[in-house]
């Protein structure tokens, strides 16, 4: 029996990876894509770095787990925000989830979905996958998103499922589009773009090529389902007060974008009822969850791996 599984090769399932190295408690990490990583994905296009989630971020005191994963010079500071700063990862922020996954040593199984978790009369829990295999566990940790979670553990606790059965998703796509610097006037109003959820444009060097600006717009979808990515960058581009084409386009989607129930006030509350209704040896960890930024993330997967290595000791 395998003493964890991990479901989800995000950046918390990777974070969750690295704690269990840290331990030297052996793991198996599931998940569905063909790459690890997540939602988190750098795009190389026309010299600009692009990243369809988290770009530029908040950055609140030291983030002690750029060091041990050597990327100790991986981010800049482009600005101050509150009481902390905004940082970019100047290569793009899947250098982090790269750094994550280049430290795992134990079992890695993708292109699987795992379907539900169930307890096993004998003590432990079956994973079942979607090809019909049962693996076996001691704990297991889950960081799938939400809108997928309440099948996975309706077997363990159908209260806990039906809690995290109704949540809701901003259905919001990034379009990015490169111009050269001369294409508009930057003077000329472009943040003005209700009912797009924001516009905002770039020139960091990291990230941009000299002499470009980099326009990213998040547009709003009435429904998960991914619509033609031309029409978006016309629709980006009706925005934008140049006729000049773009040297560079980008859309990037992904359907769990952008949580909204983890906002609402009483969230705090079903997350801490649906902890106290799973075994403490399965854990729920992940950024539709608590981790509302990167560096919560990050911790969340790694104290959701001590959580679990403490139960199953
Ligand atoms: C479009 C977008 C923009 C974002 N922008 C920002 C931002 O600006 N700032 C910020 O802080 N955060 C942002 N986020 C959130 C951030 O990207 C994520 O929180 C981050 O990627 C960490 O995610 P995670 O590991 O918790 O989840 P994910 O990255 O979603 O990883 C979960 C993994 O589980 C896998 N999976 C799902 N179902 C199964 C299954 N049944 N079996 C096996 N594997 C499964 C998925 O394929 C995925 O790889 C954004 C997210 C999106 C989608």
């Amino acid at each position: 029996m395998t003493p964890i599984i991990i479901i989800g090769g995000g950046l918390t399932g990777l974070s969750a990876a690295w704690e269990l190295e840290t331990l030297g408690i052996p793991y198996t990490l599931i998940e569905v894509k063909p790459r690890l990583g997540g939602a988190i994905k750098t795009e190389r296009r026309e010299r600009f770095t692009l990243d369809g989630t988290q770009f530029i971020m908040e950055k609140y005191g030291a983030w002690d787990f750029l060091e041990p994963l050597g990327l100790a010079d991986a981010i800049r500071s482009v600005g101050r925000y509150r009481d902390g700063r905004l940082a970019i990862f100047k290569d793009g922020t899947e250098m982090l989830t790269d750094a994550l996954a280049a430290r795992i040593t134990h079992p890695v199984m993708t292109r699987m979905a795992v379907s539900s978790i169930g307890a096993l009369d004998g003590g432990g829990f079956g994973v079942c996958l979607e090809n019909g295999l049962l693996l076996q566990a001691q704990g297991v940790i889950v960081t799938v998103p939400a809108r997928h979670i309440s099948h996975l553990i309706y077997t363990l606790s159908a209260e806990a499922a039906l809690l995290l059965d109704d949540y809701t998703y901003d259905h919001v796509v990034r379009v990015h589009l490169g111009y050269r610097a001369d294409a508009f006037d930057p003077a000329v109003p472009v943040r003005d773009a209700l009912p797009f959820k924001f516009l905002d444009t770039y020139d960091f060097p990291d990230r941009v090529p000299a002499d470009h600006r980099l326009v990213r717009v998040g547009i709003r979808l009435d429904s998960p389902a991914m619509p033609d990515p031309a029409a978006l960058i016309a629709e980006a581009r009706t925005l934008i007060p140049t006729t000049v084409d773009p040297v560079m386009t980008w859309v990037y989607y992904w359907a769990e974008a952008d949580p909204l129930t983890r906002y609402l006030p009483e969230h705090a509350v079903v997350m801490n009822r649906v902890d106290d209704l799973l075994p403490p040896q399965v854990r729920i960890a992940g950024s539709d969850y608590r981790a509302k930024r990167l560096e919560m993330q990050v911790s969340d997967g790694r104290l959701a791996a001590r959580q679990v290595a403490a139960a199953i000791r």
